[in-house]
C-alpha cells in the first residue's frame, strides 16, 4: 500500500522527521511535568513541614507533665484552638494529635469536602507509627512532627493535606504554558527542514520531471543543468552522462540500422534484379508468375508468356569484347521496356535471355502483334563507336492453358518455341503448341542415348570424298551416322547440337578421331594419291585443353602421318574462343595437319578476321551453292570468297555440289576442291574402298546443255 505522504522523497523525509520531533517532544514533556511534580511536593513537603512544626510548637504547652497528668478540660480546649488555626488553610484534609504511643487524641477535619470520614479512618490507620518527615502517597501529602516538653517526646502530630488535584492544575498549567511554544518549535523546524530539504532535493525533482519528459520526447540531446557539489548533482551529472552515452549508441544504432536497411535494400534488388541491366531477375521473374499463374487460374483467364534471346550475341561478345556485348544487353533492355505498356513485365533470366508477361495481351491477335513489333525494334541497328550492331531476336510463346498452369512447364514451352524460332531461321517467333513436346522428348531420348551409343558403337563414320578440279579425290570428310536403336537414323544436324548442349562432344569427336587413324591404313591402300581425312570439330572441342596432346597421342599410337589429316571447325567455332584456337590450330598446323574453315558465309559479317587465323581451306557453304542457279545474291557472294580465298592463299572448297552447272561456275571463279552428292554420297569404308579414285568432270558443252546457269 502507497502511503501518499512517501510518495516524494522530501515529504517522506519532512514526516519522519515531525514525527520525531513529536516523539522527542512529548518525551521531554513528560521528563519536565515528572521533574515538575517532584518539585512541586518538595515545596508543598516544605510548606507543610513548616506548619506541621508550627502547630506542633504551639500545641507543646499542652502536653507538659503535669497538663497531660491532671487531663484537664483547658487542656483539650487549648489543643481544639491550635487546631482550630488550621482552618485558615483550606488544602488541609485533616489533622491528628497522638500521645507518644501513637494512640490518636484529637483530631481535625478540614474544609475539604473530599474529608469524609472514611477517608479520614482509612488514611489515619495507614500510618502505625510516626516517621516523623514528610511523604506522598496516592495523591495525599504527609507530615508527622513531635510534640516534646523539657526535651521529652510528650506525642505526635499528623497533618494530611490534598495534593492530586493541586498537582494536576499545575501540571496542566504547565503544559498550558509549554505546548504551544513546542508546537511553535515544532512547525518552526517543520518549515526550516522542509525548505532545507526542498533547497537540496530540488535537482532530484528536477531530474525526475527531466527522466519523465525524455520518456516521453525520446530527445536524448537534452542535459540538465544543476549547480553544487552534493551527491543529488553527482546524480544528475551521472544521469546526464548516462543519456549521453546512450544518445551515442543509439546514434550508432542508427547508423547501423540505416546501414542494414540499405544492405537489406542492396540484398532485395540483388536477389531480385539484373545488376546490368536493372530489370527484374529470374527469381523475381518466377516468384511473379507463380503468383500470375495461380491469379490467372482463379480468374480462369489464361496467360501468355513471351521468351527469346539475342540470335549471334555470343558472337558479339566474343569478336567485340564483353563491354561491348554488356552494351548492346544494357540497350535491348532498355529498346524492349519503351516497346512495354503499363503492366507488362520484362525480365533478365540470364545471358542473353530475356522473358516478357504481357499484363492484358492474351488474345491470340494481340500477342502476335506485340511479337512483330518486338521483332521490328530489332531491325534497327545499335550504333558502337560508329559500329553499326544487328542483333536479332527469336521469340517462343507459351500460354498457361497449355502448361497447365505450371511455372515450369510454362517457361519450359516458351523455350521450346524459341529453339523452333532459331532453328527457323532467326529473327521469328513461335507460339507452342503440343506437338513441340514430341521433339522436346525426342531430343531428351537423344541426349540420353548418346553415351550408349558409344558404348554400344551405334555410331559409324561414313566418308565423303572432295574432289580437285582435275577430277582426282583429294579428301574424304568424316560425317558420324547413328542407327539409333528405337528413333532409327538421327543426322548430325540433330545430335551434334544436342550432344554439345549436354557436354558430349569430346567423347564423340575422340571416338570419330580414332576410328578415322584405324580406317586410314586401308583407305591409304585403296588410294595411292595424296588426300586428308578431315574430322569436324565442334566448338566444345576447341574449350578442351586436351585436345592436341589427345590428337597428338592418337597419331603417335596408330602411326598416323599428320599430312594425312585435316580438322574442319566453322568460323564461330574458330572464333568463339579466339586465342585459345588459335594457338591450338597454330600448333595443329605445325605437326602438319590441315585446317579448314567450314560452311563459310553463314556465320560472320566481318572478313577481317580472316587475315589473323591459321586455315589452309575456306569451306563455301552449301546454301550458297545451292542457290548459285537462282540467286544473282549467292553467285557474287560465292564469287567473292573465292576471289577473297585466292587473295589469302587459300585453298577454296565447295560442299553441297549436286550438279554439273555449279561444278562448271564454281570452276570458272577458280574454285579448287568440290565436294557433294553430285560426286558420292557420305559412304560407309566398305563402300568407299569401291570408289575409284578419280572422278570425271563434266565438260563445259555437256554443262550447257543439261542446265544453264545466268551468268
Ligand atoms: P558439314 O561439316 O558441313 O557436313 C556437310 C554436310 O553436308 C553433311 O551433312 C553432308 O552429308 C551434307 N552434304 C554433302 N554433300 C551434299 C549435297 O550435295 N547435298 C546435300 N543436301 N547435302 C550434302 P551431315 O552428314 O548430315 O552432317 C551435318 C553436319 O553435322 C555437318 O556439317 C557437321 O557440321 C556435323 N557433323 C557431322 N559429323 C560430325 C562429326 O563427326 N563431328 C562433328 N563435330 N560434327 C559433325
Ligand atoms: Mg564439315
Ligand atoms: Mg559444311
Amino acid at each position: 500500500m502507497r502511503i501518499p505522504v512517501f510518495r516524494t522523497i522530501r515529504s517522506a523525509l519532512a514526516a519522519v522527521a515531525i514525527a520525531f520531533a513529536i516523539v522527542f517532544s512529548a518525551l521531554i514533556l513528560y521528563l519536565t511535568a515528572q521533574r515538575h511534580e517532584s518539585l512541586f511536593i518538595q515545596s508543598s513537603s516544605a510548606d507543610l513541614s513548616a506548619l506541621a512544626r508550627n502547630i506542633s510548637t504551639d500545641l507543646e504547652p499542652f502536653f507538659s507533665e503535669r497538663n497531660v497528668s491532671e487531663e484537664n478540660l483547658s487542656n483539650e480546649f487549648g489543643v481544639t484552638t491550635t487546631l482550630l488555626r488550621l482552618e485558615a488553610y483550606e488544602r488541609v484534609m485533616f489533622a491528628n494529635v497522638y500521645d507518644r504511643d501513637f494512640t490518636q487524641l484529637y483530631q481535625y477535619i478540614g474544609q475539604d469536602g473530599r474529608a469524609d470520614k472514611q477517608t479520614v479512618a482509612r488514611l489515619s490507620q495507614s500510618i502505625n507509627e510516626p516517621p516523623l518527615t514528610e511523604f506522598y502517597a496516592d495523591g495525599y501529602l504527609f507530615s508527622v512532627k513531635q510534640i516534646t516538653s523539657g526535651g521529652a517526646l510528650q506525642g505526635y502530630f499528623l497533618i494530611v493535606t490534598h495534593m492530586a488535584d493541586q498537582l494536576s492544575q499545575s501540571q496542566q498549567e504547565l503544559i498550558a504554558t509549554t505546548i504551544p511554544t513546542i508546537i511553535f518549535v515544532i512547525v518552526l523546524m517543520a518549515l526550516v527542514y522542509y525548505g532545507v530539504l526542498s533547497k537540496q532535493l530540488a535537482p532530484l525533482a528536477k531530474l525526475s520531471e527531466f527522466t519523465r519528459r525524455i520518456q516521453f520526447t525520446k530527445d536524448y540531446s537534452e542535459r540538465l543543468k544543476v549547480s553544487g557539489h552534493n551527491e543529488t548533482t553527482q546524480l544528475v551529472n551521472s544521469v546526464n552522462k548516462m543519456i549521453a552515452t546512450i544518445e551515442s549508441e543509439l546514434t550508432i544504432n542508427r547508423e547501423q540500422t540505416s546501414k542494414l536497411i540499405e544492405q537489406q535494400r542492396t540484398m532485395t534488388r540483388l536477389a531480385n534484379y539484373d545488376s546490368l541491366t536493372g530489370l527484374p531477375n529470374r527469381q523475381f521473374v518466377m516468384d511473379t508468375l507463380k503468383l500470375e499463374l495461380s491469379r490467372a487460374l482463379r480468374a480462369e483467364q489464361d496467360l501468355v508468356l513471351m521468351f527469346f534471346d539475342l540470335d549471334g550475341f555470343k558472337n558479339i561478345n566474343d569478336s567485340l569484347g564483353h563491354e561491348t556485348g554488356d552494351k548492346v544487353l544494357i540497350d535491348v533492355a532498355g529498346r524492349v521496356s519503351s516497346l512495354m505498356r503499363d503492366g507488362d513485365l520484362v525480365a533478365r533470366l540470364g545471358g542473353d535471355e530475356f522473358l516478357v508477361i504481357p499484363a492484358r495481351e492474351t488474345s491470340e491477335q494481340n500477342f502476335h502483334r506485340m511479337a512483330q513489333r518486338l521483332i521490328e525494334a530489332f531491325k534497327e541497328p545499335f550504333c558502337y563507336n560508329g559500329l553499326d550492331l544487328y542483333v536479332g531476336v527469336s521469340i517462343g510463346i507459351s500460354k498457361a492453358v497449355d502448361a497447365n498452369f505450371d511455372v515450369n512447364d510454362l517457361v519450359s514451352n516458351a523455350d521450346i518455341a524459341m529453339y523452333r524460332s532459331k532453328a527457323a531461321g532467326k529473327g521469328t517467333y513461335t507460339v507452342f503448341d503440343s506437338t513441340m513436346n514430341e521433339d522436346h522428348r525426342r531430343k531428351l531420348m537423344i541426349a540420353n542415348s548418346i553415351n550408349a551409343a558409344i558404348t554400344n558403337d551405334e555410331f559409324k563414320v561414313h566418308y565423303q570424298p572432295k574432289v580437285a578440279h582435275s577430277g582426282s579425290i583429294v579428301g574424304f570428310e568424316t560425317l558420324l551416322r547413328w542407327a539409333h536403336p528405337v528413333l532409327g537414323d538421327v543426322s548430325p544436324a540433330e545430335f551434334i547440337p544436342i550432344a554439345e548442349q549436354g557436354g558430349k562432344i569430346p567423347s564423340i569427336t575422340a571416338w570419330v578421331l580414332e576410328r578415322a587413324c584405324i580406317d586410314l591404313p586401308e583407305i591409304k591402300q585403296h588410294f595411292s594419291q595424296r588426300f586428308r581425312v578431315s574430322v569436324n570439330l565442334s566448338a566444345f572441342d576447341l574449350r578442351n585443353a586436351n585436345l592436341f596432346d589427345f590428337i597428338h597421342d592418337l597419331f603417335e599410337q596408330y602411326n598416323v602421318d599428320p599430312r594425312f589429316f585435316e580438322l574442319e571447325v566453322t568460323e564461330s567455332a574458330y572464333l568463339e574462343s579466339f586465342t585459345a584456337s588459335d594457338k591450338f590450330f597454330r600448333r595443329i598446323s605445325n605437326m602438319g595437319c590441315a585446317i579448314s574453315l567450314d560452311d563459310f558465309g553463314t556465320g560472320y559479317s566481318s572478313l577481317g578476321y580472316l587475315t589473323q587465323i591459321s586455315i589452309d581451306t575456306l569451306k563455301i557453304d552449301r546454301q550458297f551453292v545451292q542457290a548459285l542457279e537462282t540467286s544473282e545474291r549467292s553467285r557474287m557472294v560465292t564469287g567473292t570468297i573465292i576471289d577473297l580465298a585466292k587473295r589469302l592463299n587459300l585453298t577454296i572448297c565447295a560442299e553441297g555440289i549436286e550438279n554439273p552447272a555449279q561444278i562448271e561456275y564454281l570452276l570458272s571463279q577458280g574454285c579448287d576442291h568440290l565436294q557433294g552428292f553430285f560426286f558420292s554420297k557420305p559412304l560407309p569404308i566398305e563402300a568407299l574402298l569401291q570408289l575409284s579414285p578419280h572422278f570425271d568432270i563434266p565438260s563445259d558443252e555437256a554443262n550447257q546443255n543439261q542446265l544453264s546457269i545466268p551468268y
